[in-house]
């Protein structure tokens, strides 16, 4: 069997694992595609969201 290689859809960076991001979840989650996201792009996203607006 080969190995499933997955790609990131941020940052289009081969990885063996990722995360789904579900950043919108409560509105609009269902119509929307899911994105798939590397430890480090997820991280990223996941930093900003903590974040205050402004
Ligand atoms: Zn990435």
């Amino acid at each position: 069997m080969t190995p499933k290689k997955l790609r990131c859809d941020t940052c289009g960076k081969e990885t063996d694992q990722l995360r789904r991001d579900v950043v919108d979840q409560g509105y609009n989650a269902l119509n929307k595609t899911p994105l798939w996201n590397c430890e480090t792009c997820y991280e990223k996203k996941r930093a900003q969201r903590q974040e205050p607006p402004r």
